[in-house]
């Protein structure tokens, strides 16, 4: 569903992403490790041209997203949906009005639609009851539920998560990760960028591990985590585990 070659990335002479390769076969979860600094969060936003590569392909179902224009652009990037690690719900509406926003804008559903998927996904994230409340009265895993929900209110085809539970207080992490294993069992194909290795180890169908702009290796959760090959990738999870 996604095929990436020889994506790189520059800021100015900065070479961020260095001739990255892969691909996500539909259904499959992907976990994106490594240091801080390593790139992951500009390769996920290349992922949905986000951020423009300085050049290499981004493959979507077949089409190079990097020589579409425009207004293709924006129809094949609602068919991914974005979580990001800060919540990003707009706060003057409601929970419902989050997840009804761009179903109307922009796919032109009637509102009892919008309305019917919105409370299907909040109950799907655990939250109908939260449906009339505002972000702010949420805690922060309720929030970042919502976020999720409103995501998939677009019916993505592809889920990139971007450190989804690294601005949690310890105790929420947990219901998140419990939504993204849900929607992961449910044959959605993701792309996640974690530090959360129980959630790689027991969802992810590959790990692939980042550092200086490189994948450096990729592998099987278990082959990852119990033997890993790579000597930056060894020091890594020998810190994180
Ligand atoms: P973290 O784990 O801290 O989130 P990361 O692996 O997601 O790190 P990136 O955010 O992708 O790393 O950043 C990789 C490098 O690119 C960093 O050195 C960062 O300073 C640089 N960088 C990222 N975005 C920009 C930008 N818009 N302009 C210039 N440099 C940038
Ligand atoms: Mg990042």
């Amino acid at each position: 569903i996604l095929e990436v070659n020889h994506l790189n990335k520059k800021f100015g002479d900065n070479e961020i992403l260095k001739d990255i390769n892969g691909t996500v076969k539909s259904g499959e979860v992907i976990c994106v490790i490594g240091p801080s600094g390593a790139g992951k969060s500009t390769f996920l936003r290349c992922l949905n041209l986000l951020e423009k590569p300085t050049s290499g392909e981004v493959k979507f179902e077949g089409t190079d997203l990097t020589h579409v224009n425009e207004k293709q652009l924006i129809n094949l990037r609602e068919r991914m949906g974005m979580v990001f690690q800060s919540f990003n719900l707009f706060p003057n509406m409601t929970v419902i009005e989050n997840l009804k926003l761009a179903p109307i804008r922009v796919k032109h559903l009637k509102d009892d639609e919008a309305q019917k998927i919105a409370m299907h996904l909040l109950d799907r994230v655990g939250l109908a009851e939260k449906a009339n409340a505002y972000p702010s009265s949420l805690s922060g895993g309720q929030q970042q539920r919502v976020a999720i929900a409103r995501a998939l209110a677009m019916n993505p085809e592809v889920m990139l998560f971007d450190e989804p539970t690294s601005a949690l207080d310890p105790e929420m992490v947990g219901e998140v990760l419990e939504v993204m294993n849900e929607l992961a069992k449910d044959g959605m194909t993701m792309v996640v960028v974690t530090h959360e290795m129980g959630f790689a180890k027991e969802v992810a169908d590959e790990v692939w591990f980042m550092a200086d702009g490189y994948i450096l290796e990729r592998n099987k959760p278990d082959e990852l985590f119990d033997n890993p090959q790579n000597e930056r990738a060894k020091d890594f999870i020998g810190k994180i585990i």
